[in-house]
């Protein structure tokens, strides 16, 4: 079972390998910076040997990073694109610096420019920066809750900008349960998931599917609502995830958790109950 969280990196990123640890994730995700800000700082050599040589310690096998929060991949304006193309450049290299799989990055927002311009954004973006940098790392593209604007909520929409990589075997999906469902793909019952999974399979490919972020969803189907809930306290509810772990699609993918950590849980709270369920 490859089950993890989003840990935080704060003290100095080795430490988020410890927390990973310590809530007993065998995969974890992190920000390999502050995601709050468009700037960087260089990671050591010291930060980089600290870090791998915890994942070696500890075994391992896969982790994820995610893209920090301003850059827009699908931004019409040239400025922020711009410097969405450099962020992501800067995001692959330092992924892969520490030894990570898998960079997740949200397709974005068009801006109200429409969803040709955004898939073609996109699509520029992971190109440009995939002809810039080496590395075995392989970027993600994870889908979105159909929010005003928003590009890659629809499967159709994911499967455009596969179409137009030109690096088809460095790209790949992330599934985040919450986007999906607010995007209007069932999730709550066996039969539900078998649909939303065979149309993934039909339009995208299952094998494209790297990682999934397991999180319940505080918006009904098909509201557009990006909020995350914790495991089973959702409109997906504890069947739905229950039949997704058992899923053979999905069963033995990393998946990992972006729940809220309120008065109601935590990450350990929803790791138990997601342990509960996958038995
Ligand atoms: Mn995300
Ligand atoms: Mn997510
Ligand atoms: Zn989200």
């Amino acid at each position: 079972m490859l089950l993890g969280a989003h840990v935080s990196i704060s003290g100095t990123i080795d430490k988020a390998v410890d927390r990973a640890v310590e809530l007993k994730c065998t995969t974890f995700q992190i920000f390999t910076r502050n995601p709050r800000g468009w700037k960087a700082k260089k990671l050591t050599d010291e930060e980089v040997e600290d870090f791998r040589e915890k994942m070696k310690k500890y075994g391992f096998r896969v982790a994820v990073s995610h893209m920090p929060y301003l850059p827009n991949i699908s931004s019409p304006q040239q400025q922020t694109f711009k410097k969405s193309v450099k962020s992501l450049i800067e995001e692959f290299e330092r992924t892969n610096l520490l030894g990570l799989n898998y960079l997740v990055v949200h397709i974005g927002s068009h801006l109200g420019k429409g969803l040709d311009v955004g898939i073609k954004r996109a699509a520029e973006a992971v190109n440009t920066a995939l002809s810039k940098v080496e590395g075995s790392v392989m970027i993600l593209l994870e889908n979105m809750a159909g929010q005003k604007n928003s590009v890659g909520s629809r499967f159709e929409d994911v499967k455009r900008i596969l179409n137009l990589i030109e690096y088809p075997d460095r790209v790949g999906v992330c599934l985040d349960t919450c986007h999906a469902f607010a995007a209007g793909y069932d999730l709550r019952t066996r039969e539900a998931i078998d649909n939303t999974l065979n149309d993934f399979d039909q339009i995208i490919g299952i094998k494209l599917l790297k990682v999934v972020h397991i999180n319940d969803s505080k918006g009904d189907l098909g509201s557009h609502l990006d909020r995350h809930e914790h495991i089973g306290m959702g409109k997906i509810g504890e069947n739905g995830f229950r039949e997704l772990f058992h899923h053979p699609w999905i069963r033995d993918l990393p998946l990992i958790l972006e729940t809220p950590v309120d008065s109601r849980g935590d990450f350990a709270t929803n790791l138990e109950k997601c342990r509960e369920l996958y038995l």
